[in-house]
């Protein structure tokens, strides 16, 4: 199945807070969209990795994603390794998208750093036809996805361009709620983290307007990337800025 758009991010969960409604925005006006996501977050102090599993499967319905897949990589221990590389680069191929969406170059948690710089390094390697994969025996074609875009995360960045996500900044909080063992989480015997209280949830909406009031619209997502970005036509930036 090609796609025009795939998130890859290194924890269930990541594509929810980061890009979902860039995914959904994309969605609605007949682009298909596609997560792949690296680990099953088995690290986490909240929840199990099979919970988590079905919390992402739960959240890709929300979202209406064409695909989930989990390459099942090492939560907390995956390198940016030729193991790691082959598994993205696969996954790539097989979902040829125009654009990739990946985690922060650099964040709080130290995967997402790592993860970005993976995923980017992946999608490159992805496009050299030296670089022999194959799925079910039948071998790969390369390909090389146009842009690599790292959605912001815990740690702010200046992005470089945002999305307007505002007519489904609902639904991103739904499938997000979707994980309802690392959210919102206050009254359970769990342990509490960073991100399971109130706190954490309300800066997810409060960063969206943030970066929404900068370009005129409700709610946004920020995106960097490593290339400089062109446009064909002046007009195509007035958008949502007027
Ligand atoms: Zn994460």
């Amino acid at each position: 199945m090609k796609l025009d758009i795939l998130a890859i991010a290194v924890h269930p969960d990541d594509v929810e807070l980061g890009c979902s409604g860039t995914l959904m925005v994309h969605a609605q006006q007949g682009l298909k969209v596609g997560i792949v996501d690296l680990t099953r977050g088995e690290l986490g102090t909240r929840g199990t990795p099979e919970l988590r599993l079905q919390e992402a499967q739960q959240a890709a319905r929300i979202m209406g994603v064409e695909v989930r897949e989990n390459l099942g990589l090492a939560d907390g221990f995956f390198r940016n390794d030729t193991k790691e590389q082959m598994a993205i680069i696969t996954a790539v191929r097989k979902y040829r998208p125009e654009i990739v969406l990946a985690n922060a170059m650099d964040d709080r948690h130290p995967d997402h750093g790592r993860a970005g710089k993976l995923i980017e390094d992946s999608c490159f390697l992805a496009g050299l036809r030296k670089i022999a994969t194959s799925v079910d025996g039948v071998e790969q074609e390369a390909w090389r996805p146009k842009q690599v875009y790292h959605f912001l995360q815990d740690r702010y960045h200046e992005p470089d361009f945002v999305i307007d996500i505002t007519p489904v900044m609902e639904k991103k909080l739904e499938a997000i709620k979707a994980f309802s063992s690392q959210f919102l989480a206050a009254k359970d015997n769990e342990p509490q983290t960073y991100i399971s209280g109130s706190n954490f949830f309300e800066s997810v909406i409060y960063r969206a307007k943030m970066l929404g009031k900068m370009v005129g619209v409700e709610y946004a997502e920020g995106y960097t990337s490593a290339k400089m970005i062109g446009v064909r036509s002046m007009m195509d930036l007035i958008n949502v800025t007027t």
